[in-house]
């Protein structure tokens, strides 16, 4: 029986650039969808049409349309992608609705194929996915796919517009995101998460907006939820000043003073951006010397998408994400940007106040017991809060950045995983501020391991790396990195699940030996050579750890680099030097510790990948 055509027409495709070093570039192309294969090809004035590619629809795993503010480098403004095989097709058609009409009949004649569960909302570009930074194209999607997104949303009865003289000349082409939560009243309204981005669609209204979700979804929605995501947009940021002079900027930041608190701020330069941060530091002279420092955000020149830049050379494709990144980095500035300081403060309430208290544990239903243990921050006594058992870390005077802690507390306590040791909440009411944990009865693994050695099977063995990759991945998922993963940070549970503990806690470690690199106490042996040159942390210095740590596994608790000093292992990580595979390592683990130990970190493979890779070797 021959294929019936159900939808043909001109769209945009990108190149997919299967080899790394081939330019991308955007072709016209006369697409038919038919009831078996996509296919493309080149129209010629006046001559047979060439087919360029064809893709059957039983190979297609994902259709969705790619939600994204990045500029696109051709006519057609709106993306759709087609995943199929390992390849990521993108398409743009000239408008909203033909983009609609092809994505819902694509999803259409594949929603019965083996499809994607996860899939990722935005584009896949100059190594790394805009939605989640992931750095595999192949990693995890991190968003739902729904097969039939399109297909619910074309049967809800679209929202009344309220006034269709005025509506955008353009709908449809601007990204915005959600500034907290929705939750909808009625069918026309619809529901929003907070950091997700939408497309609006239309602006006509003054209070209510309508908006598209990347499933296809549309509803109104509060346009004070919401702001636009133009590369210039920065109001909803805490960290933008727009209209304050240089000399008032420093009257604010010397006003707060504490270190590392900063602001952009528009440049006299127009359509440059400066970034002001206050330090205790001391100058050349080694005298302390409160200051604001300045720097201007950069651009890189001479390549497709100019990118942004500010003391070095780490580049990003947008001014948040460069900001986000000196967040956590000083990389090359004086100091890291901690604290973001804005003119409007008073009035501004922050996600952490609106949701106050939620973490706060009262020390009144909080029964303290016996010390299990003891590091860096103090004592670890065992506990009771609100019929669970506890573990509650005491802040020892001076060990804790405390103020910095309290701030990060609210994402540390949403971070939930079965293989993550939960953070209850915190106790700040008193000094010591202490910290309430999930107990892990059978304390810290490397004196788990240490204890049971020679009597542990390999199954044992691998179900420990798969524990610990599983809460792994899912810290990088949330683009939380560790910064400190080893064997003695994970824990044991009574039933031996192991879990990861102290996620992102080095942040508040108040002992230049513990946080500089050329401290003493700085965990050299399970740091990758970025981070040991550059403090450069990121998931992939985390999956380097992850290395060690199934060393340390594997070897039975042993110290790596056993009879090293630190720049020993220095020096010999340089020389391309790595540990040896350990007696009880399976030849395909021991592959998995030198995939971690790459000295690119995008040679590295992501959280995700090793989760997959060991839960297939566990399945043999
Ligand atoms: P710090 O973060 O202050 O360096 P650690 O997290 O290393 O402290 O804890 C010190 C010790 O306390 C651990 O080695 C372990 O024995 C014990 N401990 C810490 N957290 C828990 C917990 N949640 N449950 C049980 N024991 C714990």
């Amino acid at each position: 029986m021959l294929p019936t055509v159900i939808l043909k027409g001109t769209l945009i495709k990108k190149s997919q650039q299967k080899r790394r070093t081939s330019p991308c570039n955007y072709k016209e192309r006369f697409f038919v969808l038919d009831t078996q294969d996509l296919t493309y090809s080149e129209q010629r004035p006046g001559k047979k049409p060439i087919q360029k590619g064809c893709i059957e629809l039983s190979r297609i795993k994902c259709v969705e349309i790619v939600c994204s503010e990045a500029p696109i480098p051709c006519s057609n403004k709106y993306p759709f992608q087609v995943v199929h095989d390992n390849c990521y097709l993108y398409i743009f058609a000239p408008d909203n609705d033909c983009r609609q009409r092809w994505v819902r009949a694509l999803k259409e004649e594949t929603k019965c194929n083996a499809l994607l569960l996860k899939y990722h909302p935005n584009f896949w570009m100059e190594g790394r996915w805009r939605c989640c930074y992931q750095t595999e194209k192949m990693a995890t999607g991190c968003q739902e796919y729904d097969p039939v997104g399109y297909g619910t949303a074309s049967k809800k009865p679209l929202p009344p517009t309220p006034d269709t003289q005025r509506r955008l000349s353009d709908p449809g082409q601007s990204v915005v995101v959600a500034l907290q939560n929705y939750s909808p009243h009625g069918d026309t309204e619809l529901a929003l998460h907070k950091d997700q981005e939408y497309i609006l669609t239309d602006s006509s209204h003054h209070d209510w907006w309508t908006v598209q979700d990347h499933r296809g979804n549309t509803g109104f929605v509060p346009c004070t939820y919401i702001a636009e995501k133009s590369c210039n947009n920065f109001n909803r940021f805490e960290w933008y000043n727009k209209d304050i002079t240089r000399g008032r900027a420093e009257e604010l930041l010397m006003t707060e003073g504490k270190e590392g608190a900063f602001m952009v701020r528009d440049s006299r330069c127009a359509g440059v951006y400066t970034v002001s941060v206050f330090t205790k530091a001391p100058g050349s002279n080694g005298q302390k010397n409160p200051r604001v420092k300045h720097y201007q955000i950069r651009q890189s020149e001479a390549e497709e998408t100019s990118k942004f830049y500010l003391a070095e050379k780490y580049l990003f494709m947008t001014i948040p994400e460069l900001i986000q990144y000196h967040q956590h980095n000083a990389a090359g500035l004086i100091t890291r940007l901690r604290h973001p300081i804005s003119q409007g403060r008073e009035n501004f309430q922050s996600p952490a106040e609106l949701s106050k208290g939620q973490w706060e544990v009262d020390p009144a239903e909080l029964i303290l017991g016996e010390e299990v243990g003891s590091g860096q921050f103090g004592l670890v006594l065992q506990g009771r809060w609100r019929e669970r058992r506890v573990a509650v870390k005491m802040i020892r005077e001076g060990a804790m950045s405390e103020e910095d802690f309290k701030e990060e507390a609210r994402v540390m306590t949403i971070l939930s995983h079965c293989k993550l040791v939960q953070l209850y909440g915190v106790c700040t009411q008193h000094s010591p501020m202490c910290l309430v944990f999930e107990l892990m009865e059978q304390g810290c693994l490397s004196d788990y391991l240490r204890a049971r050695r020679g009597r542990m099977s390999q199954d044992t063995l691998l179900g420990m790396c798969l524990d610990v990759s599983e809460g792994m991945a899912y810290l990088e998922s949330n683009n939380f990195i560790h910064r400190d993963l080893a064997a003695r940070n994970c824990l044991v549970s009574c039933n031996n699940v192991v879990k990861v503990s102290d996620f992102g806690m080095t942040r508040f470690v108040l002992d230049d030996q513990y946080t500089s690199s050329q401290g003493s106490k700085f965990p050299i042996k399970w740091s990758s050579p970025e981070v040991i040159k550059y403090c450069k942390f990121s998931s992939k210095s985390d999956v380097w750890s992850f290395g060690v740590f199934m060393w340390e596994v594997y070897t039975e608790g042993r110290l790596p680099y056993e009879n090293r000093s630190n720049g020993e292992v220095v020096e010999a990580l340089n020389a391309g030097l790595r540990l040896l595979k350990p007696r009880q390592a399976p030849e395909a683990v021991h592959l998995l510790m030198e995939w971690c130990w790459k000295e690119k970190p995008e040679d590295r493979p992501s959280f995700a990948l090793l989760l997959h890779e060991l839960a297939s070797l566990s399945d043999l």
